[in-house]
């Protein structure tokens, strides 16, 4: 039990990272995290032990009483925003490019979305966010292994790396649990539903 999960979130209530209950109970003891219940509401480490603990709550033992055991909090002190590169992957220049062809403008299914380099490799276009793009079948064959000058086509706008930070993922394995979904963008509920524990 102390060492199960619990969704760490910064003061913007992002979510930055799981830690351990023993961990987190420590964090919300000294004050530097408020512990939230399923209405959302936040709590001290006072309050929070005052609460009444309802049949099929998960607790952990003190000395003196039975506290609830929080399945997120939010930390008071650090700022501490999700410092991660941006993953230059294939999900993510879909992600940035809005699974938009970057010549016609069509949007499309993203089985049916190629990656193009912009300076094709054969004439020393590198594998970078600067220049790789999101681009549909039929365009990436008209390209061919063109420029877009050479091609006579242009992009839609100058592909840059992503400003955004990633979306937060938890360790593949850990339990998951279903106070953290408020807190989760709504791609990753949707793949977090099928795995739930209640
Ligand atoms: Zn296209």
């Amino acid at each position: 039990m102390l060492n199960s999960s619990v969704l760490v979130l910064n003061r913007h209530f992002q979510p930055v990272h799981v830690t351990t209950v023993r961990r987190a109970m420590g964090l919300l003891y000294v004050g530097l995290a408020r512990a939230i219940d399923r209405s959302l509401e936040t709590f001290d480490f006072e309050s929070w032990s005052a609460l009444a603990i309802a049949d099929g709550d998960e607790v952990v033992h003190t000395v003196s009483r039975a506290i609830r055991v929080p399945r997120v909090i939010v930390l008071q002190v650090y700022d501490r925003l999700p410092r991660a590169r941006v993953r230059f992957s294939r999900y993510n220049i879909y992600a940035r490019d809005q699974d938009t062809c970057q010549y016609c403008g069509g949007s499309f299914a993203r089985a049916a979305l190629n990656l193009d380099h912009v300076v094709p490799r054969s004439q020393g276009g590198r594998t970078t966010w600067e220049n790789v793009v999101c681009c549909c079948v039929r365009c990436n064959l008209d390209k061919g292994g063109r420029t877009p000058d050479q091609a006579s086509m242009a992009l839609l706008r100058k592909p840059v790396r992503p400003r955004w930070t990633p979306a937060f993922r938890a360790p593949s394995g850990r339990v998951r649990y279903r106070e953290w979904l408020p807190f989760l963008g709504i791609v990753d509920a949707a793949y977090w539903n099928t795995e739930l524990l209640d």
